[in-house]
């Protein structure tokens, strides 16, 4: 109730989420008191969640902040909040977000942009953006509209609005949690998370989001151990890797400096630090900026007015595709659909696509052979602190710079989290990154959480 009622009190302006469920959560938590009082507690029996409106829930609408969604209530349940209900969850809403996780301050939502409960020091009425695609997650986790919520991260979606809001985000390794009944954005990509607020928060809920699913081809068939018991492990002898390239131009002195910190920190906990290279970081972005809207381009091909979603009529079936895609998609959809379908056009496909997949396969090279001389990278998470509303909003590539620690370890299907480290000099919080091995959520959870 105490969450419920927050979320009455303060969504209306955060706008963190875009269907509260509080009655539904009420209901589910009386269940919960009475297992409790059973001595039938599971991993999180009662703990109010947030859930990113991209993870289908049976009989709830999930819109992905889209307008061509808006209606849509799925008749089946996502992999991941399944498990995380089959644990004993309560869900407390559909968090807000970046039109189908396009977007990098969750300017771009249908149902309007999400505040960061954040202010910078002396400026109460300035809003600031939380980040994206999953502002509306980290915003609620962050002002107590949840205990933890979902989230999914294709470039940075869970890392940067972690950082920006002051909480905790893990993207696990391709395949770790099932893509089944998350709606797609790039497939090669996406993967779902947990944000909370602490490291130890997000390895409770990561064990129970995590697993083989026959459902999703591309989910892997390993042991899920247990990430609780990471934390607080010893460090000693750890090898952590400073990457030279994320040096970058653009970082703040404020990150500079937590950067350093955190290096400091994790050394006198018994780590070796080691300075590295990624050389191939630099085509980072570029190459996310192709990948990523073509296979958006192709996944958003679905929404055609006749199978689901909204349709708008038309005189013919082009007309009516046309009109229903027009009226259902917002303008960075339709410039990610636009640049996505140019890069894999028939004249352009091998100088643009292909070149694109050939360059991941060597930033993904880079991080291999990185992780033969240490155990784990530290890194900022985004060059700067939360920024405010509309204060890069009409220059999409500045916005896409936002990205540019976040892309590289999503390129390589790498796990990364980010910790929060401190409050900068505005007063705003700082995350720094730290990017493991493939499957080894572990290393990140133990060196996680000798930094928060
Ligand atoms: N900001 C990046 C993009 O717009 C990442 C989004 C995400 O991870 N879903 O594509």
């Amino acid at each position: 109730r105490a969450h419920t009622d927050a979320i009455g009190a303060l969504n209306p302006r955060l706008n963190a989420y875009i269907t509260p469920t509080a009655d539904a959560a009420l209901e589910a938590a009386a269940h919960a008191d009475a297992a409790l009082a059973r001595d039938e507690a599971k991993p999180l029996t009662g703990i109010p969640l947030g859930i990113k409106d991209l993870f289908c829930t049976t009989g709830v609408r999930t819109t992905a902040a889209s307008n061509i969604l808006k209606n849509f209530v799925p008749p089946y349940e996502s992999t991941v909040t399944a498990n995380l209900l089959r644990d004993g969850a309560v869900f407390v809403g559909k968090t807000n977000l970046d039109e189908f996780a396009m977007g990098s301050a969750n300017i771009t939502s249908a149902f309007g942009p999400v505040e960061n409960p954040w202010k910078r020091k002396g400026e109460a009425d300035t809003v600031l953006v939380p980040g994206g695609s999953s502002g509306g997650s980290a915003a609620a986790v962050a002002a107590g509209l949840a205990m933890g919520a979902t989230g999914t991260d294709t470039g940075g979606s869970i890392r940067q609005p972690a950082a920006y809001c002051g909480i905790v985000g893990l993207k696990p390794t391709y395949g770790r949690c099932s893509r089944f009944g998350t709606i797609a954005y790039a497939s090669s990509l996406d993967q779902a998370g947990p944000m909370a607020r602490s490291v130890r928060d997000c390895a409770i809920m990561l064990q129970s989001m995590a697993g083989f699913d026959p459902r999703d081809s591309t989910s892997v068939d390993r042991d899920v151990p247990d990430y609780s018991a990471a934390i607080g492990r010893s460090l000693k002898g750890l090898k952590v890797g400073i990457p030279r390239e994320y040096r970058a131009e653009g970082l703040s002195a404020e990150i500079g400096a937590a950067w350093q910190q955190g290096i400091e920190w994790l050394r006198a906990a018994g780590c070796e630090i080691v300075d590295v290279s990624l050389p191939h970081t630099k085509y980072g972005l570029a190459t996310y900026y192709i990948v990523a809207p073509a296979e958006c381009s192709s996944n958003l091909a679905r929404y055609d007015g006749l199978r689901f979603g909204e349709r708008v009529e038309g005189q013919t079936l082009d007309a009516m595709y046309e009109a229903t895609r027009r009226a259902g998609f917002g303008p960075e959809v339709r410039r990610r659909i636009m640049m996505g379908t140019y890069v894999l056009s028939a004249g352009y496909y091998d100088a643009y696509y292909l070149k694109a997949q050939k360059v991941r396969t060597l930033i993904r090279r880079d991080f291999t052979e990185c992780f033969q001389q240490v155990d784990v990278l530290l890194t900022p998470t985004a060059p700067t602190p939360a920024f405010a509303q509309g204060e890069q909003s009409d220059d999409p590539v500045q916005m896409y710079l936002n990205d540019i620690f976040t892309v590289p370890a999503s390129m390589a299907g790498m796990p990364a989290m980010s910790v929060p480290v401190g409050l900068g000099a505005t007063g705003l919080p700082l995350g720094l990154q730290l990017i493991g091995r493939p499957f080894d959520e572990e290393t990140l959870l133990a060196a996680g959480s000798a930094l928060e």
